[in-house]
């Protein structure tokens, strides 16, 4: 049987983090302000290392590189995907991303970002911004230069188990007390619109207002489009949440046992709820593995939920 690749995550810093990974999670780190775990990444700025196994201590990005067989061959100069848990207990500053094509061009070949978030854990009154109202780029650039953010930024309810896509050039934040699963692409390129006037260290952090102008899609997608209540989806299955040209992205909602078959050039599984046992190895809240290309048939029995990811269907995996 192949291995499965549990990785070790890495733990960011940030002024709006808090104390969730640790307290809920468990994750043995230092400090009341962790706002991130990078739990599935081989980016500069965040490689995880291989816990356990014939790769352990190897970075993902090297196993990418050096055992291209684990990820199917596939035709990719990077590791496609990152998956994170990001725990915000302050508002996050409003951001957009940019597609690929922008990136290209005035981001030295990286790549854009699109992304999608589960939220694992949120306050009974929580909201988050995703998209603006603006009726065209004019009123977008009015908007924007009058600083007229109160009536520009579409502020939505939201509740625990809701999925939201994020396409490149969405506005979006996360408010304080969320805390979210981000299955995104391999990218860090974040142009931040707004930050709500706030100061840090005195001054005021970097805003990219002609890059947010340029990529921010106007109208804005209706709110339906983008999000999905995943309340009433089938247990004890694989059940689809998204699929598009960078990821598909599937829940996993256990309480008895199940049985799939590993068919896609990889398969990341990020644990967010309870324990179980996959193929006879124990797996439990925290954990972020990736079951291998050529995996075959998958046995998972206990209870839990789990939040899945494979590359986009119209990428070229055989
Ligand atoms: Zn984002």
């Amino acid at each position: 049987m192949k291995e499965m690749i549990f990785l070790n995550p890495v733990f960011t810093h940030n002024i709006w983090g808090g104390n969730r990974l640790k307290e809920l999670f468990h994750y043995p780190i230092e400090g009341n302000d962790i706002g991130e775990c990078w739990g599935i990444a081989a980016h500069p700025n965040g490689d995880c290392t291989i816990r356990e196994g014939s790769f352990a201590g190897k970075k993902l990005s090297e196993l990418w590189k050096d055992e291209p067989q684990l990820f199917g061959n596939i035709e990719k100069d990077r590791f496609p995907l990152l998956i994170k848990i990001i725990d915000a207990k302050e508002d996050l500053s409003i951001q957009v991303h940019p597609d690929d094509a922008y990136a290209k061009i005035n981001e030295e070949g990286s790549l854009g970002k699109t992304e999608c978030w589960y939220i694992i854990d949120c306050s009974k009154k929580a909201s988050l911004i995703i998209g603006h109202q603006a009726k065209d780029k004019a009123e977008l650039k009015e908007m924007i230069s009058s600083g007229n953010w109160k009536e520009l930024i579409r502020e939505i309810p939201v509740k625990k188990g809701d999925f939201i896509q994020i396409d490149p050039g969405t506005v979006h934040a996360i408010k304080g007390g969320i805390m979210v699963l981000e299955t995104q692409q391999n990218s860090d390129i974040t142009y931040r619109v707004y930050d709500y006037d706030r100061l840090t260290d005195g001054k005021p952090r970097e805003l990219h207002i002609e890059k947010s102008m340029d990529v921010i899609t106007v109208p804005a997608k209706p709110v339906e489009e983008l999000v999905l209540d995943t309340r009433n989806l089938e247990k004890n299955t694989l059940s689809l949440l998204y699929s598009c040209e960078y990821y598909q992205v599937f829940e996993l909602n256990l309480d008895k046992t199940i049985l799939f078959e590993q068919i896609y050039p990889f398969f990341n599984i990020s644990v967010l709820e309870g324990e179980g046992v996959l193929n006879g190895k124990k797996i439990k809240k925290g954990d972020h593995f990736i079951l291998p290309s050529g995996f075959g048939k998958v046995e998972v029995q206990g209870k839990l939920k789990a939040i899945c990811s494979t590359i986009g269907d119209s990428s070229n995996f055989l």
